[in-house]
């Protein structure tokens, strides 16, 4: 049975459409990270399936029960929001309790479901404490302990750690997928943070403008991504883009690029001169030795210690690329670059659609 299911989703207030159908199956203990730029209807969506916003069409199933008209608080769902208000005057024993107290569970079973979660979050040296006592991440991990003393069927989580510093948001990202991992809860999650959809995710569903855009595991998204839009979002720095039309050439396919450069690429071309986008990850440029490879012209030159980023361009588009090695290289100057075919991505420039190129292994 699915954990839920989404049928043909739909929200409208008034007359403006903001969701256009969603269809999603999350499996039981499936950690599903719903990500896309701010707007695209993430919070609407967790929401409806939360029971706080009405459905204006399709249908919700939640364990296998249609759950439409079902009120938010017989849906057995626990959600923690961006602001988490903790009660001030309360301990972090007080917070976490106050659940399970308001339903009146046995003192036996609140005192077991306290000490679950106090050691999953590790909050045991701090039931004493006030919120005004605790680091910013320390309460958010009581916000997530209110949460877990419930014996919900789905946790829905919408953007909990954006309040946080850099350094918290990484450790956090870490416990919170532990968490997951010890206690195999379904997990619906829902961040504009692309790093934090591909740390977490056991499966990212990328959302734009009230649509799915596409929906698979972090790395399969990252290698074959369906479109443009889908390339683009997932990882950083971004995929560089470069306008082309393809053609073949002999038993070749390339890429040309405006300032006349062939790339090649893997397959064979159905089309001559079709106009597409061409893709490369920044990791995937290596730098060429002589006078082959794509000339790019050095812009700036940024040294990690670990990496070093070039921002500079090829035809002049924009391209970002990453070295593990240290580089020497002055701005203004040309140096040239290439790619192995296997990891260039072409999409459609019209539709953005990616563009699968025939194997020469494949019987036409
Ligand atoms: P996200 O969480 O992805 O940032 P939201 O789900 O909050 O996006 O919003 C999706 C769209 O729905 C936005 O265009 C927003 O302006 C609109 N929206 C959200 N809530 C309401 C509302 N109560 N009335 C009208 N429009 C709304
Ligand atoms: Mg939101």
């Amino acid at each position: 049975m699915t954990a839920l299911k989404l049928q043909n989703i739909r929200k409208a207030y008034g007359s403006i459409e903001v969701l256009h159908g969603i269809d999603l199956d999350v499996e039981p203990g499936e950690f599903v990270v719903l990500v896309g730029p701010s707007g695209c209807g993430k919070s609407t969506l967790l929401r409806m399936i939360a029971g706080l916003e009405n459905i204006s069409d399709g249908d919700l199933w939640i364990g296998g029960q249609l759950v439409n008209t079902l009120p938010a608080q017989k849906r057995n769902i626990s959600m923690v929001f961006q602001s988490y208000a903790l009660f001030p005057h309360m301990t972090v024993r007080g917070n976490i309790e106050f659940g399970p107290r308001i339903r009146r569970e046995p003192g036996a079973q609140i005192e077991k479901r306290l000490m679950d979660a106090v050691t999953a979050l590790n909050l045991g040296d701090y039931l004493d404490r006030y919120p005004r006592q605790l680091s910013g991440g320390q309460r958010q991990r009581v916000a997530m302990g209110r949460t877990i003393v419930r014996d919900s069927s789905l946790f829905l989580f919408d953007e909990p750690l954006s309040n946080l510093d850099a350094k918290l948001r990484v450790q956090m990202r870490a416990e919170i997928k532990a968490l997951h991992q010890s206690l195999r809860s379904t997990i619906i999650y829902v961040t504009h943070d692309q790093v934090e959809a591909m740390t977490m995710a056991d499966r990212i569903v990328v959302m734009n403008s009230g649509r799915i855009e596409q929906s698979g595991a972090p790395l399969e998204l990252y290698d074959h991504p369906a479109n443009r839009f889908v390339a683009g979002f997932l990882g950083s720095p971004a995929m560089s883009m470069l306008p082309a039309s393809i053609y073949q050439e002999n038993d070749k396919c390339w890429a040309q690029v405006s300032s006349g450069e062939k790339i090649a690429l893997s397959g064979v071309c159905a089309e001559q001169g079709r106009k597409v986008d061409i893709g490369i990850r920044p990791e995937q440029f290596t730098i060429a030795q002589g006078e082959a490879g794509l000339p790019f012209i050095v812009g700036v030159v940024e040294p990690t210690g670990a990496e070093t980023h070039l921002v500079g361009t090829i035809a002049q588009s924009k391209v970002h690329c990453v070295f593990r090695e240290r580089v020497q290289a002055m701005p203004g100057s040309t140096i040239r670059l290439n790619v192995d075919p296997q990891h260039v991505h072409v999409f459609d420039t019209e539709t953005g659609h990616r563009i699968r190129l025939r194997q020469a292994t494949e019987v036409a």
